[in-house]
Protein backbone atom coordinates (compact mmCIF):
# COMPACT_ATOMS: atom_id res chain seq x y z
CA UNK A 1 0.00 0.00 0.00
CA UNK A 2 1.26 3.07 -0.68
CA UNK A 3 2.89 5.46 1.94
CA UNK A 4 1.93 2.70 4.74
CA UNK A 5 4.41 1.88 7.48
CA UNK A 6 4.46 -0.60 9.56
CA UNK A 7 6.68 -0.40 12.62
CA UNK A 8 8.01 -3.68 14.47
CA UNK A 9 9.74 -3.12 18.09
CA UNK A 10 10.53 -5.42 20.48
CA UNK A 11 9.43 -3.92 23.72
CA UNK A 12 6.73 -1.52 25.20
CA UNK A 13 8.39 2.22 24.98
CA UNK A 14 11.12 1.32 21.74
CA UNK A 15 8.11 2.18 19.41
CA UNK A 16 8.05 6.04 21.09
CA UNK A 17 11.56 6.05 21.37
CA UNK A 18 12.34 5.31 17.64
CA UNK A 19 9.61 6.79 16.00
CA UNK A 20 7.11 8.48 18.28
CA UNK A 21 7.55 11.77 16.73
CA UNK A 22 6.90 10.02 13.45
CA UNK A 23 3.82 8.58 14.54
CA UNK A 24 2.35 11.59 15.69
CA UNK A 25 2.73 13.48 12.06
CA UNK A 26 1.48 10.78 10.14
CA UNK A 27 -1.69 10.05 12.71
CA UNK A 28 -2.49 13.50 11.57
CA UNK A 29 -2.38 13.54 8.27
CA UNK A 30 -4.24 9.86 8.31
CA UNK A 31 -1.69 7.95 6.40
CA UNK A 32 -1.85 4.16 6.64
CA UNK A 33 0.30 3.15 9.89
CA UNK A 34 0.27 0.03 12.34
CA UNK A 35 2.31 -0.90 15.31
CA UNK A 36 3.71 -4.83 16.59
CA UNK A 37 4.88 -4.96 19.58
CA UNK A 38 6.87 -8.52 19.75
CA UNK A 39 7.50 -8.62 23.65
CA UNK A 40 5.42 -7.84 26.73
CA UNK A 41 8.51 -6.10 27.97
CA UNK A 42 8.38 -8.75 30.90
CA UNK A 43 11.52 -9.43 32.05
CA UNK A 44 10.25 -8.55 35.64
CA UNK A 45 7.20 -10.84 35.30
CA UNK A 46 3.82 -10.71 33.74
CA UNK A 47 2.59 -8.32 36.06
CA UNK A 48 4.90 -5.36 34.88
CA UNK A 49 4.57 -6.78 31.61
CA UNK A 50 0.53 -6.35 31.35
CA UNK A 51 1.50 -3.03 32.74
CA UNK A 52 3.96 -1.84 30.00
CA UNK A 53 0.99 -3.24 27.76
CA UNK A 54 -1.21 -0.46 28.85
CA UNK A 55 1.74 2.10 28.63
CA UNK A 56 2.00 1.61 25.46
CA UNK A 57 -1.76 2.00 24.69
CA UNK A 58 -1.89 5.01 26.10
CA UNK A 59 1.17 6.27 24.98
CA UNK A 60 0.13 6.02 21.66
CA UNK A 61 -2.86 7.26 21.97
CA UNK A 62 -1.57 10.07 23.04
CA UNK A 63 0.05 9.99 19.76
CA UNK A 64 -3.32 9.74 17.81
CA UNK A 65 -2.60 6.03 17.29
CA UNK A 66 -5.99 4.32 17.67
CA UNK A 67 -5.57 0.64 19.67
CA UNK A 68 -6.87 -1.46 16.40
CA UNK A 69 -3.58 0.06 14.94
CA UNK A 70 -1.60 -2.35 17.38
CA UNK A 71 -1.01 -5.49 17.70
CA UNK A 72 1.02 -7.36 20.94
CA UNK A 73 2.68 -10.59 19.79
CA UNK A 74 3.18 -11.27 23.51
CA UNK A 75 6.14 -12.74 23.22
CA UNK A 76 8.71 -12.85 26.42
CA UNK A 77 11.39 -10.65 27.37
CA UNK A 78 14.46 -12.38 29.41
CA UNK A 79 17.23 -9.73 29.58
CA UNK A 80 19.54 -7.83 27.58
CA UNK A 81 22.66 -9.37 27.09
CA UNK A 82 23.09 -11.58 23.75
CA UNK A 83 22.84 -14.57 26.51
CA UNK A 84 19.69 -13.69 28.54
CA UNK A 85 18.11 -12.02 25.43
CA UNK A 86 14.40 -14.21 24.53
CA UNK A 87 14.84 -13.23 20.68
CA UNK A 88 18.03 -13.75 20.48
CA UNK A 89 17.81 -17.06 21.02
CA UNK A 90 14.96 -17.88 19.29
CA UNK A 91 16.59 -16.53 16.57
CA UNK A 92 19.67 -18.71 17.27
CA UNK A 93 17.45 -21.64 17.31
CA UNK A 94 17.88 -24.76 14.90
CA UNK A 95 14.96 -26.61 16.06
CA UNK A 96 11.89 -24.33 15.27
CA UNK A 97 9.41 -26.28 16.94
CA UNK A 98 11.23 -26.53 20.72
CA UNK A 99 9.32 -24.26 23.31
CA UNK A 100 11.58 -21.12 25.06
CA UNK A 101 10.99 -20.26 28.81
CA UNK A 102 9.82 -16.82 29.13
CA UNK A 103 9.65 -15.09 32.74
CA UNK A 104 6.00 -15.67 32.48
CA UNK A 105 5.51 -19.18 30.63
CA UNK A 106 5.71 -21.03 27.73
CA UNK A 107 3.39 -18.60 25.34
CA UNK A 108 2.20 -15.88 24.07
CA UNK A 109 -0.39 -13.65 26.15
CA UNK A 110 -1.66 -10.17 26.32
CA UNK A 111 -4.37 -7.93 27.85
CA UNK A 112 -8.11 -9.50 28.60
CA UNK A 113 -8.98 -6.28 26.51
CA UNK A 114 -6.23 -6.43 23.66
CA UNK A 115 -5.15 -9.64 23.37
CA UNK A 116 -1.79 -10.83 21.82
CA UNK A 117 -1.96 -11.74 18.46
CA UNK A 118 -2.50 -15.50 17.96
CA UNK A 119 -4.99 -15.41 20.29
CA UNK A 120 -7.15 -12.95 18.97
CA UNK A 121 -6.91 -14.05 15.43
CA UNK A 122 -6.68 -18.29 16.36
CA UNK A 123 -8.17 -18.27 19.76
CA UNK A 124 -5.00 -20.14 21.12
CA UNK A 125 -1.95 -18.84 22.33
CA UNK A 126 1.23 -19.34 19.94
CA UNK A 127 3.99 -21.62 22.07
CA UNK A 128 7.34 -19.92 22.67
CA UNK A 129 9.14 -21.12 19.43
CA UNK A 130 10.93 -19.85 16.65
CA UNK A 131 8.66 -21.04 14.21
CA UNK A 132 5.43 -19.96 16.21
CA UNK A 133 7.27 -15.89 15.92
CA UNK A 134 8.10 -16.51 12.22
CA UNK A 135 4.94 -17.26 11.49
CA UNK A 136 2.99 -14.28 13.05
CA UNK A 137 5.83 -12.01 11.43
CA UNK A 138 4.51 -13.02 8.25
CA UNK A 139 1.36 -13.16 8.98
CA UNK A 140 1.44 -9.13 9.96
CA UNK A 141 3.80 -8.38 6.80
CA UNK A 142 1.78 -10.01 4.19
CA UNK A 143 -1.30 -9.09 5.46
CA UNK A 144 -0.18 -5.39 5.10
CA UNK A 145 2.42 -5.13 2.71
CA UNK A 146 3.60 -1.91 3.86
CA UNK A 147 6.20 0.44 1.92
CA UNK A 148 8.21 1.01 4.62
CA UNK A 149 9.37 -1.40 7.74
CA UNK A 150 10.48 0.55 11.05
CA UNK A 151 12.19 -1.60 12.84
CA UNK A 152 15.48 -1.88 15.24
CA UNK A 153 18.92 -2.10 14.39
CA UNK A 154 21.65 -5.09 14.08
CA UNK A 155 24.04 -3.33 16.02
CA UNK A 156 21.99 -2.67 18.91
CA UNK A 157 23.75 -4.02 21.75
CA UNK A 158 20.27 -5.55 23.27
CA UNK A 159 20.31 -8.49 21.82
CA UNK A 160 16.11 -8.54 21.39
CA UNK A 161 16.93 -5.55 19.16
CA UNK A 162 19.48 -7.03 17.37
CA UNK A 163 17.73 -10.31 16.58
CA UNK A 164 14.08 -9.17 15.78
CA UNK A 165 16.16 -7.15 13.17
CA UNK A 166 17.29 -10.26 11.60
CA UNK A 167 13.80 -11.73 11.61
CA UNK A 168 12.33 -9.29 10.00
CA UNK A 169 14.72 -9.68 7.13
CA UNK A 170 14.40 -13.39 7.34
CA UNK A 171 10.56 -12.79 7.25
CA UNK A 172 10.86 -10.08 4.35
CA UNK A 173 12.84 -12.42 1.74
CA UNK A 174 10.54 -14.92 2.15
CA UNK A 175 8.17 -13.13 0.12
CA UNK A 176 8.54 -13.40 -3.52
CA UNK A 177 7.36 -10.14 -4.78
CA UNK A 178 7.81 -7.77 -1.60
CA UNK A 179 10.71 -5.71 -0.93
CA UNK A 180 9.05 -3.06 1.31
CA UNK A 181 11.72 -0.28 2.20
CA UNK A 182 13.51 -1.19 5.58
CA UNK A 183 14.86 1.69 8.23
CA UNK A 184 16.23 0.63 11.11
CA UNK A 185 16.83 2.87 14.67
CA UNK A 186 19.18 2.50 17.15
CA UNK A 187 18.46 2.52 20.74
CA UNK A 188 21.24 0.89 22.79
CA UNK A 189 24.31 1.82 21.01
CA UNK A 190 27.98 0.47 21.64
CA UNK A 191 29.20 3.83 23.04
CA UNK A 192 26.66 2.93 26.06
CA UNK A 193 23.18 4.18 27.26
CA UNK A 194 25.29 6.58 29.53
CA UNK A 195 27.34 8.06 26.67
CA UNK A 196 24.26 8.11 23.49
CA UNK A 197 21.64 9.62 22.88
CA UNK A 198 23.70 12.72 23.77
CA UNK A 199 22.51 14.87 26.81
CA UNK A 200 22.32 17.97 25.10
CA UNK A 201 18.49 18.85 25.27
CA UNK A 202 15.59 18.58 23.90
CA UNK A 203 16.59 21.46 21.00
CA UNK A 204 19.23 19.67 19.65
CA UNK A 205 19.56 17.61 16.78
CA UNK A 206 20.41 13.41 17.48
CA UNK A 207 24.14 12.75 16.72
CA UNK A 208 25.73 9.76 15.12
CA UNK A 209 27.14 7.40 17.61
CA UNK A 210 30.25 7.17 17.29
CA UNK A 211 30.15 2.96 17.17
CA UNK A 212 28.61 4.22 13.61
CA UNK A 213 30.96 6.19 12.24
CA UNK A 214 31.86 3.85 8.98
CA UNK A 215 28.63 3.53 8.54
CA UNK A 216 26.10 5.41 5.95
CA UNK A 217 24.86 9.00 7.34
CA UNK A 218 21.21 7.78 8.71
CA UNK A 219 18.22 10.20 7.46
CA UNK A 220 17.55 12.26 10.15
CA UNK A 221 13.52 13.28 10.03
CA UNK A 222 13.05 16.36 11.68
CA UNK A 223 9.69 16.45 13.96
CA UNK A 224 7.31 19.47 13.93
CA UNK A 225 7.02 20.94 17.43
CA UNK A 226 3.32 19.72 17.65
CA UNK A 227 5.13 16.17 17.26
CA UNK A 228 7.61 16.49 20.10
CA UNK A 229 5.63 17.48 22.49
CA UNK A 230 3.56 14.61 21.87
CA UNK A 231 6.50 12.49 21.58
CA UNK A 232 7.32 14.19 25.50
CA UNK A 233 3.94 13.07 26.59
CA UNK A 234 3.56 9.53 25.18
CA UNK A 235 7.07 8.97 26.79
CA UNK A 236 5.96 10.29 30.10
CA UNK A 237 3.21 7.46 29.88
CA UNK A 238 5.66 4.76 30.35
CA UNK A 239 6.07 4.94 34.01
CA UNK A 240 7.27 1.48 34.41
CA UNK A 241 10.21 1.89 32.27
CA UNK A 242 11.01 5.39 33.58
CA UNK A 243 13.05 4.34 36.96
CA UNK A 244 15.51 6.64 38.00
CA UNK A 245 17.73 5.06 36.05
CA UNK A 246 16.85 5.18 33.38
CA UNK A 247 14.81 8.13 32.96
CA UNK A 248 17.88 10.07 31.88
CA UNK A 249 18.67 7.43 29.32
CA UNK A 250 15.08 7.40 27.69
CA UNK A 251 14.49 11.37 27.98
CA UNK A 252 17.61 11.83 26.03
CA UNK A 253 16.05 10.66 22.73
CA UNK A 254 13.31 13.37 23.09
CA UNK A 255 15.29 15.40 20.40
CA UNK A 256 14.80 17.79 17.37
CA UNK A 257 15.04 14.74 15.13
CA UNK A 258 14.50 11.38 15.07
CA UNK A 259 17.12 8.68 12.96
CA UNK A 260 16.92 6.27 10.99
CA UNK A 261 19.41 4.01 9.09
CA UNK A 262 18.15 2.67 5.49
CA UNK A 263 19.44 -1.15 4.59
CA UNK A 264 19.91 -2.27 1.66
CA UNK A 265 18.62 -5.63 0.37
CA UNK A 266 21.87 -7.19 0.78
CA UNK A 267 22.82 -5.55 3.97
ZN1 LIG B 1 13.67 -2.33 23.81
Amino acid sequence: MMDSLLVIVPHPDDEILTCGGWLYERQARGLPTWVVVVTNGDVAGSAAGLARLRESLAGLQVLGVRSDQVVFLGYADTGMSVDDSFLYGLFAEDDSSRIHLGRAGVATYGLPDHLDFRTRMYGRAAPYTRGDLVADLRALIGEHRPETIVTTAPEDTHGDHAALYWFVREVVSGFESYRPNILTALVHSADGDAAWPRRSGEDTAMTVPYCLAGYPLPISRLLTPQARLAKGAALRCHATALTADAREFLEAFLKRDELFWIRQADD
